[in-house]
């Protein structure tokens, strides 16, 4: 094979100018990368070679091996893991991980590489980070299973060429050619010092190498001897396998950053074993920030699985339900076969047994770091426990999937949803179990409403009787709650109620009579109006009637109990979707002043004040007006009045 040079494609390079001009001061991390990336080939070497023999002919003795070269200038990563032949180096070195490409462009230019670190992590593009250090990296692979071996290299600038090379062995070897100011990499202690402290549990060993090696003429006579068999550098004891009680917390974080690449310590960290009929450990994480999962539901996803010891895989999807998809981490268990397949395991019972006990534990802890949260705000503390807070405010909106999604689990999830409400100002989050609480004696229904923007929400006329009742609503603007709403049916009993929607009445039975009554008593002589208006927006509307909702607002627009929310229709339309044309129900304030007046005039007057009219109880919710020109123009006729 000739030798090819191509260009990185736009996204890597632009990453690759971060990563070379990043002021990161924690530039070791790129051997923890490296190791990883080592022991993940090892990993999957491993596991085809229990299917596919012919793959582990040479029955390879597993390792790692750091080759450090003073005067060279090198430090070279090798492993016997699945290496990769032309086509994957290209495919692997050349972009980033496919999916994630678009979303981690967008991150980029969100905050201008700030958060750089975490996002190469997070967008599994670790391989780059070698050039904080290198000024030239070569790859040399051999796949296993294939003879060719091929070499990838680059400076880092724009392109990367691929070539034929020769390796005795299947795997990789990965060169690093040292920037000035970065030799310290290439001393046998800080290199210990680094497997030490991020790499210590790769289960598989890895060994040191100094080069050059000493003559034979330098030694002195003693060291002619015996070889010494080399020890590894690092103990290689699954974290999970050890008892909690001996692990620190900096163990957990580094095995959390090896694991899922990511450059940030977990949230928080569960580690627990499943007994009973099923007897399995797992070492979970919940992670601060928010990966792929939450730009593109359909990225890989999932726990790792280990058998015995033997990786079977990561992102295994069925050891997870859907709206935990951002929790990371692995599972062990021995009541699995070593043959497992993804597609046997879709409909294991173990597997079954596993994914249930996984997914309680995670509710429980969520429950236990929302009581801390809550404890700590009761207590007034400003900088409390908020780890809650922050968990909910990233992934809140993926757990909520779990209510419509996990019949089994939904009054769990619904104890742990958290939403602003009208009466809080401030854009505090509320419970469901705290707005009950809080809810006037004769309240029987949860109140809620929707709308594209909190904001908007939050200024809805249709807000105002509930608070002048004393009644707080929750305020919703997330696309998932409107379709989560639908299947909410009840919390604790109570009826959640969108307050936008059919008719709702606030207050005691009397005073709901009673308003009821002043109501229909203030729009006696309107109905010719109301017919009026109803024929102007025959299009629109399905009816015109008189509001108990209302207080200080002239109209506002409501729903039919049963037709689309105006979030819905927003979202679908957003998707490119046909949306039937749902009419609405204009409710008029009778007793406000304006509406008055606007039923005393005539003729064009009286059409053009009625579409004002309508215009802003749409800009009231946020809804946009059907020829904002018009509207413009209607509004400035009437100022010039
Ligand atoms: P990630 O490891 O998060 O996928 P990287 O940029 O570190 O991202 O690596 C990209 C891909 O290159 C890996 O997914 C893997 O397929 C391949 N790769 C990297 N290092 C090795 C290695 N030592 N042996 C085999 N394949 C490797």
């Amino acid at each position: 094979m000739e030798k090819k040079t191509h260009l990185f494609k736009a996204e890597v390079g632009e990453m690759l100018d971060l990563v070379i001009n990043s002021l990161y001061s924690k530039k070791e991390i790129f051997l923890r990368e490296l190791l990883s990336n080592a022991s993940d080939a090892i990993d999957r070497a491993k596991y085809r070679g229990l299917t596919e023999k012919e793959l582990v002919a040479d029955n390879p003795e597993w390792k790692i091996t750091i080759t450090a070269d003073k005067d060279a200038k090198t430090l070279m990563i090798s492993d016997n893991g699945s290496g990769m032949n032309a086509e994957d180096l290209e495919n692997n070195l050349g972009v980033i991980a496919s999916s994630g490409t678009k979303a981690f462009r967008e991150a980029l230019k969100k905050d201008g590489g700030a958060n750089l670190p975490e996002l190469i992590g997070q967008f599994g593009v670790g391989f780059y980070a070698a050039f904080m250090v290198a000024d030239t990296v070569r790859v040399v692979s051999r796949k296993r299973g294939e003879t060719a071996a091929y070499r990838w290299e680059s400076t880092g600038s724009g392109s990367y060429s691929v070539e034929d090379d020769v390796r005795d062995e299947p795997g990789t070897s990965v060169m690093l050619h040292l920037r000035k100011d970065y030799e310290e990499f290439l001393d046998e202690w800080r290199i210990r010092e680094l497997v030490r402290q991020y790499s210590d549990f790769i289960a598989y060993p890895i060994f040191f190498k100094a080069l050059p090696e000493k003559k034979e003429e330098d030694k002195k006579d003693g060291e002619k001897k015996e070889p010494e068999t080399p020890k590894p550098l690092n103990t290689m004891v699954a974290l999970w396998k050890r008892p909690k009680k001996d692990i620190k917390p900096e163990e957990y974080n580094e095995f959390y950053k090896h694991h899922t690449h990511d450059y940030s310590d977990p949230l928080e960290t569960i580690h627990f074993s499943g007994e009973g009929a099923v007897e399995f450990k797992a070492l979970l994480f919940l992670p601060k920030q928010a990966g792929m999962e939450i730009y593109m539901p359909q990225t890989k996803r999932g726990l790792s699985l280990y058998v015995r010891n033997v990786f079977i895989g990561n992102d295994f999807e069925m050891l997870l339900p859907n709206y935990l998809r951002f929790v990371k981490g692995v599972v062990d268990s021995s009541d699995l076969p070593l043959n497992v397949s993804r597609e046997m395991l879709q409909d294991d019972a173990v597997i079954r047994k596993i994914k249930q006990t996984v997914t309680s534990k995670v509710l429980s802890t969520l429950k236990d770091m929302k009581e801390k949260w809550e404890k700590s705000a009761a207590d007034g503390k400003k900088d409390g426990e908020k780890k809650y807070l922050d968990f909910y405010n990233t992934f809140g909106r993926i757990l909520k999937e779990g209510v419509a999604n996990d019949y089994e689990n939904a009054d769990r999830i619904k104890h742990l949803l958290l939403y602003p409400t009208a009466k809080n100002e401030d854009g505090r989050l509320v419970s469901l179990d705290d707005y009950v609480k809080a809810m006037p004696k004769e309240q029987k229904d949860i109140y809620y409403l929707t709308a594209e923007r909190i904001e908007d929400a939050r200024h809805a006329p249709q807000l105002e009787a509930a608070l002048k009742h004393g009644c707080d609503v929750l305020l919703m603007a997330d696309p998932v709650d409107d379709w989560l709403s639908s299947s909410f049916y009840d919390f604790e009993g109570k009826k959640l109620v969108d307050i936008a929607r059919g008719d709702v009445s606030f207050g005691s039975e009397d005073e709901q009579k009673k308003e009821k009554a002043d109501a229909e008593k203030a729009a006696e002589g309107l109905k010719g109006f109301f017919e009026d208006v109803k024929k102007q927006f025959e299009d629109s509307l399905s009816d015109v009637k008189v509001s108990t909702r209302l207080t200080d607002s002239p109209c506002c627009l409501v729903a039919d109990e049963n037709s689309v929310s105006p979030a819905i229709e927003r979202m679908m339309r957003a998707m490119n979707q046909e949306v039937p044309k749902s009419k609405r129900i204009l409710e008029v304030n009778a007793s406000h002043p304006l509406v008055k007046k606007v039923a005393a005039l005539e003729g064009d007057e009286r059409r053009d004040a009625i579409e004002l009219l309508y215009d802003q109880a749409l800009v009231a919710e946020g809804s946009p007006v059907p020829d904002p020109a018009r509207f413009a123009k209607l509004l400035t006729t009437l100022m010039l009045k």
